[in-house]
């Protein structure tokens, strides 16, 4: 099986190819068809599989193919990581894989200055990958709105129940429109994450690698 068997745009196989990707691995093989039409996923996978491009490079077709402006103050998707280390991973790796369809991926985290990121999202992101803590602290300060993201990934959401991020979590997720593409990982299923997986999750394809 080779990437360009599971639907994705051209633009985006070429930028695999200049990654030096071949095949995908098992996550990305079973996860991206089914992403590609806007299922929700809900992937129980480690660090190392591949799950950042399995939710990854779905994400970045759709939001290339339809072809929408970032919202002024807000994203298109949203992505949400346990640490600042894994949420600069992820954005670095979608910058790349994306390099070639003129999306903007931004990251914030904790410890560094409100400044730089809110005047990113004043002017509106397509990709932005985040803390919840401090997401939560830009909601709380006005200077992020929600209510125009079309997709939600949580990365790791057993980590981030282990790193106290439940609370921020459970307030950044009513902000979101209910009509929504939603992508869920996590490496174990502990009671509060199956929990909240069946509350967001709508009628999931489950993939445990
Ligand atoms: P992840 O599990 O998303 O953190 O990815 C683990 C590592 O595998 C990263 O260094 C990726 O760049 C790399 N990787 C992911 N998918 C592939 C693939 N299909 N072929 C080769 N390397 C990959």
């Amino acid at each position: 099986m080779s990437f360009s068997e599971l639907g994705l745009s051209p633009r985006i196989l070429q930028a695999l190819t200049e990654e030096g990707y071949t095949t995908p691995t098992p996550i990305q093989r079973d996860a991206i068809p089914h992403a590609l039409t806007g299922r929700d996923i809900l992937g129980i996978a480690q660090t190392g599989t591949g799950k950042t491009a399995a939710f990854g490079l779905p994400l970045l077709h759709l939001l290339a193919e339809s072809k929408g402006r970032p919202p002024r103050g807000g994203c298109r998707a949203l992505i949400l990581s346990p640490t600042r280390e894994l949420a600069s991973q992820i954005a670095d790796s979608l910058k790349n894989y994306g390099r070639h369809l003129g999306l903007s991926v931004f990251v914030i985290f904790g410890g560094v200055p409100h400044g730089p990121q809110r005047r990113a999202l004043a002017n509106g992101i397509d990709i932005l990958v985040a803390t919840p803590g401090r997401l939560q602290d830009h909601m709380d300060e006005g200077s992020a709105r929600l209510d125009m993201v079309n997709a939600l990934v949580l990365d790791e959401a057993d980590q981030m129940l282990d790193k106290g991020f439940w609370p921020a979590i459970r307030k950044i997720l009513p902000k979101l429109p209910s009509k929504r593409h939603t992508m869920f990982f996590s490496a174990t299923m502990p009671a509060e994450v199956a929990k909240l997986s069946a509350e967001i999750l709508k009628d999931p394809i489950r993939i445990e690698v």
